[in-house]
């Protein structure tokens, strides 16, 4: 039985050492919509072998040819983009603690690779993550694993969290007073926000798991528009996480693996005009441009291989912490829009996206835990 257990172990270190690598970077351009106007003179080039683009200035002049791990030409399709992402939302049921991000201005395209719209080709990555976990979850149910998922969905404005789900999870009344949430560390250093509530997604029927989902999104939307008529701006200036947690054990030997994985809508990446801008409206500016700039910090420290990482600097970070360390995996889209009027952002964007792509993590963990005394 040990040496089986030892095996096993040995097995898993050598997946994990295969694992091993850079935070990545995707590049996703959209195409141009009816509001772009009539110059329809694309700003970015993306090279035909996906992993390169060239971005073009007011004067047509080219800039730097940026190579990353995966770029996205706007003929994209939401299923082409998910395919290249699957596997990293795959590592999340074997007990990785994995975060994707969304980075980029106001109106590239943020929120619909993230969550997409509708029910068939526009969906985003959200639900289709969730789908295919609840589809390999329940295989997996049939062979000795049980599985228990749920979903949590926040907001951070102004440094201040938010519960989207505030009326759905557990033991908060609906229409009652929000608790105040808080990022915690548990006993193993993992953080966690309390008073966060978690929706119990069903994993053994596929069509109830999808249908909590939308309910979780509709539930979501529906708390971010009763706080502010100008939802929009609103949703531009906060950064909204989606977790899904993954706690699965094996019934016959007793194996626990417990994963997660956020999914992370930041806020418009766009440098605002501060001129003019007071009170609220100046404080707002203020938080978004710190933890964005947060963000960056974190990745150059990590990139420089620092001995200390700023993550407590700001609410995103540090939530985020355990995605964005050794522990962890994380993978970064840079949404572009392809007008030549947002060349100029764009270029902003790939600067960022390409310190973030010199990032090393190191080796991620697995959150298992071994027990070799045999059936319970
Ligand atoms: P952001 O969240 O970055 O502000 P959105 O995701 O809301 O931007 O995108 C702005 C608009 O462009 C939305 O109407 C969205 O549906 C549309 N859009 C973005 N990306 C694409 C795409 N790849 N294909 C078609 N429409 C897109
Ligand atoms: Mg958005």
């Amino acid at each position: 039985q040990l040496i089986k257990g030892e095996q096993q172990r040995r097995k898993m270190h050598n997946r994990i050492q295969e694992l091993r690598g850079n935070i990545r970077v995707f590049v996703r351009t959209r195409p141009f919509l009816p509001g772009d106007g009539d110059n329809h003179d694309s700003a970015v080039d993306v090279s035909p072998d996906g992993q390169s683009l060239q971005i073009f200035d007011k004067t047509g002049k080219a800039d730097n040819n940026f190579q990353f791990d995966k770029t996205f030409a706007p003929s994209a399709m939401q299923e082409n983009v998910f395919e290249e992402v699957s596997e990293f939302v795959q590592s999340a049921l074997d007990g990785f603690h994995v975060c994707l991000f969304s980075y980029g201005q106001t109106g590239s395209g943020k929120t619909h690779t993230m969550q997409g719209s509708g029910n068939g080709q526009m969906r985003g990555i959200i639900p289709r993550a969730v789908e295919q976990i609840l589809e390999q979850v329940n295989v997996l149910g049939q062979q000795k694993w049980k599985y228990s998922i749920s979903a949590s969905f926040l907001e951070i404005y102004c440094e201040n969290l938010k519960d989207l789900l505030v009326n759905m999870g557990d033991g908060v009344p609906a229409g009652g007073k929000a608790p105040k949430l808080d990022i915690k560390r548990d006993a193993d250093g993992k953080s966690y926000v309390n008073n966060l509530a978690g929706v119990k997604i069903c994993n053994t029927d596929k069509a109830e798991g999808m249908a909590q989902l939308e309910a979780v999104m509709a539930a979501a939307a529906k708390t971010r528009s009763v706080a502010k008529t100008d939802m929009n701006a609103q949703s531009s200036r906060s950064h909204s996480v989606f977790m899904l947690h993954i706690h699965g054990q094996n019934e016959e030997d007793g194996t626990i693996i417990s994963g997660a994985l956020n999914l992370c809508d930041l806020a418009g990446s766009e440098r605002l005009d501060r001129s003019g801008a007071t009170g609220q409206q100046l404080k707002e500016t203020q938080a978004i441009n710190k933890s964005l700039s947060c963000l960056g910090d974190v990745f150059s420290s990590l990139a420089s291989g620092s001995s200390h990482v700023p993550y407590r600097n700001s609410k995103l970070t540090y939530l985020l912490q355990d995605c964005l360390s050794g522990d962890g995996k994380a993978l970064m889209f840079v949404n572009l829009s392809p007008t030549v009027q947002s060349s100029h952002e764009s270029l902003c964007s790939l600067r960022f996206a390409k310190r973030v792509s010199q990032v090393e993590l190191g080796k991620p963990t697995k959150h298992v835990t071994y027990k070799m005394g045999g059936k319970k």
